[in-house]
């Protein structure tokens, strides 16, 4: 399939059925109820990863689901404690009303938080697209003063990222430092892959050099093998860094971290609302025509 070929089809996308996009992006999604996500979590466990669970849904308008979104967090949290998992959990700002109202999302993520930390778990807030860069990054910081076990991410394809590591890096944050999966206006977004990769590069060695801790999302190889090259240059322990990965994507680079002795943590998506993250993910797979087409005409996944 050619590139072209595959922009298309991703432009058709809104049109093929719902349960069509399902099926082929199921294996980014644990399912749609905390069991689900909770076996997903136990069969990471038994290869040796973390998880961090985020219940899908974002940007909401009413301060009501912003309320049932912070109460299934609180259930998730005390269900992962409960149990005994080696997972923590990742939000959504605008899933608890940051595109409503600031001081609400504060005040949900606060409680979030304040649940989290009865458990001795960590918080992460993931980074969406550039609206809510800053209030997200006030956020975090704000949290941060009152919860020591918060963190953020940030997109190496924003070309104020590199400058807000500075905030972040006085605050003694944990960050999740991703390439960015929205579309960004090429005013403030780096678009070349070679400049995306340096710029991730770029922003690992300055949040690991700095003391901090840093989760290192990616699977390209290219930014594993530097954040490698970083972390045996200063000699880092595998406490001082994790990798993360997505659900679903590329599960052979995912053992050999593992296998090599790195910490790492895959994010687990579920809930109702999967449609939205899926799409997302299937943008970035570069085999999607073959497998929605594939789904479409009712054949089984590819190998
Ligand atoms: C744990 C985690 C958390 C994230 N949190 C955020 C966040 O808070 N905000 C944000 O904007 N973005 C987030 N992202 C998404 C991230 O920004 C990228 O869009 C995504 O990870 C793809 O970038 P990459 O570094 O893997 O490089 P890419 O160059 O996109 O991918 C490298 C290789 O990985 C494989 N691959 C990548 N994606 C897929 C896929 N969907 N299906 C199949 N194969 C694939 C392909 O083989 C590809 O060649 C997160 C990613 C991870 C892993």
């Amino acid at each position: 399939m050619t590139a072209a070929f595959d922009r298309l089809v991703v432009a058709t996308l809104p049109l093929v059925p719902r349960a069509f996009v399902r099926r082929v992006a199921s294996r980014y999604v644990a399912g749609e109820t905390l069991d689900d996500a909770l076996s997903t979590v136990r069969a990471l466990a038994a290869e040796g990863a973390m998880a961090t669970l985020d219940i899908l849904g974002e940007r909401v308008t009413r301060k009501e689901q912003t309320e049932a979104m912070r109460g299934q967090y609180l259930r998730v949290i005390d269900a992962i404690a409960s149990k005994g998992l080696d997972a923590n959990v990742s939000v959504k700002p605008t899933a608890v009303g940051l595109a409503i109202d600031p001081a609400l999302a504060l005040d949900n993520c606060a409680e979030i938080c304040a649940r989290a930390a009865a458990h001795g778990m960590f918080v992460r807030l993931d980074m969406e697209d550039s609206p809510y860069t800053e209030p997200t990054l006030r956020l975090a910081l704000e949290l941060k003063a009152k919860f020591p076990a918060v963190g953020v991410a940030l997109q190496a394809y924003l070309k104020r990222s590199l400058k807000d590591l500075d905030r972040l890096i006085a605050a003694g944050m944990n960050v999740r430092i991703c390439k960015g999966i929205y579309v960004e206006p090429r005013a403030i977004a780096w678009r070349e892959r070679a400049a995306i990769i340096d710029s991730f590069g770029a922003l690992v060695d300055k949040h690991l050099s700095a003391g901090c801790y840093a989760a290192i999302a990616t699977h390209d190889e290219a930014c594993v093998q530097h954040a490698l090259a970083t972390i045996d240059r200063l000699r880092l322990g595998p406490d001082r860094y994790e990798f993360q990965m997505l659900l679903g994507v590329d599960p052979v680079l995912r053992r050999s971290l593992l296998d090599a002795g790195h910490r790492l943590r895959v994010y687990v998506p579920f809930g109702g609302d999967w449609y939205a993250y899926s799409t997302r993910r299937l943008k970035e797979n570069p085999s999607i025509a073959r497998q929605v087409i594939r789904a479409t005409l009712g054949l089984g996944p590819a190998a």
